[in-house]
């Protein structure tokens, strides 16, 4: 008897336990779901960093690295970004040699946050048509500025989305409203684009810019480019680079130059001085700009830039 009543004891001294312990997992289901649990995202830099916020809203908590009108070529990562990427559920990173080209920061700072590529971070440009630097065709060698032609802003947009509601299906139908405006803008403005700059005369039309940023943008809209220097992880401005630029220029009648907010402004003076060409404009190449200023998102800044491009090559 007296053993019967002691295993009776035990039984509901477990089953109190099992109870304890269903009621606190579903405690922590409810958490999941609350505010304070928002899915952790991080990205490279201002472009990306609007681009998720635009299709996330306030579903996500979101740590963007490269400030505003910096370099995102070459970066040293603070404490906090290391911070936040070893937290971060979901890291977005451009891709095509950007933040993994020169000094590589990226590599080393997912390495060090112990990321794995395709699983915790993700390069937005995938399935881009990739255009590579002059004279290379290999990996490695790739233009990272795919997201001058809006087409592939709309596929990094639907990158972002795609994996926004793959890691949060809680909000999927949040997410994919959102993306589903914002894909319809871009498209309408690259629209645009592509009527205003067919009515520029042929003699005038190229886009003279610092940095060789704009090889997607010629493709897309049928502009030639030239630059000072290809890309900002090699020397930027060598007298070398600036005479060639200018004999460049005098065998033409482009009437405008543009300088980029992320970039030295100094050796683009130099080449309006030596040609008596005007730089019309500063335009948004590598970063969006400071908020509340005309450029502050990626379509912003997109708008801009052909508005400029199409006003000054109209001179
Ligand atoms: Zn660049």
């Amino acid at each position: 008897m007296k053993k019967a009543k002691k295993t009776i004891g035990v039984v509901s001294f477990c089953l109190i336990i099992f109870l304890l312990s269903a009621c606190s997992t579903s405690d922590k289901t409810n958490e999941t779901n609350t505010s304070s649990e928002k899915l952790q995202v991080v990205v490279t830099n201002s472009i990306l960093s609007d681009m998720t916020q635009t299709i996330a809203g306030d579903k996500i908590d979101l740590h963007s690295i490269v400030p505003v009108g910096k370099d995102p070529h070459e970066y040293e990562p603070l404490p906090e970004d290391m911070k936040k990427a070893s937290k971060a559920d979901l890291i977005f990173y451009n891709g095509l040699n950007l933040e993994t080209g020169g000094n590589a920061w990226f590599t080393k700072l997912m390495e060090n946050a112990n990321k794995k590529e395709n699983q915790d971070y993700f390069a937005v440009s995938e399935g881009v048509e990739i255009l590579y630097l002059e004279e290379a065709n290999e990996a490695g060698k790739e233009d990272p500025h795919a997201w001058l032609n809006l087409e592939n802003g709309q596929i990094y947009a639907k990158n972002i989305g795609r994996q926004l509601m793959e890691k949060d299906p809680a909000n999927h139908a949040y997410y994919q409203a959102n993306l589903d405006h914002y894909l319809k803008q871009l498209a309408e403005l690259d629209q645009e684009a592509k009527s205003k700059f067919a009515t520029i005369p042929i003699d005038k039309k190229m886009i003279v810019t610092s940095e060789g940023c704009f090889k997607y943008f010629s493709k897309a809209y049928g502009i030639p480019s030239a630059y000072i220097w290809e890309i900002n992880t090699e020397e930027e401005g060598t007298p070398h680079q600036i005479k060639e630029l200018v004999e460049q220029l005098r065998a033409t009648k482009v009437p405008a130059l543009f300088v980029e907010s992320s970039v030295d402004d100094r050796p683009m003076k130099t080449i309006s001085t030596d040609t008596n060409i005007p730089i019309y404009a500063t335009i948004f190449t590598d970063s969006v700009a400071e908020k509340g200023r005309d450029g502050d998102s990626y379509y912003a800044m997109m708008k801009w830039n052909l508005d400029k491009i199409a006003e000054g090559l109209s001179k």
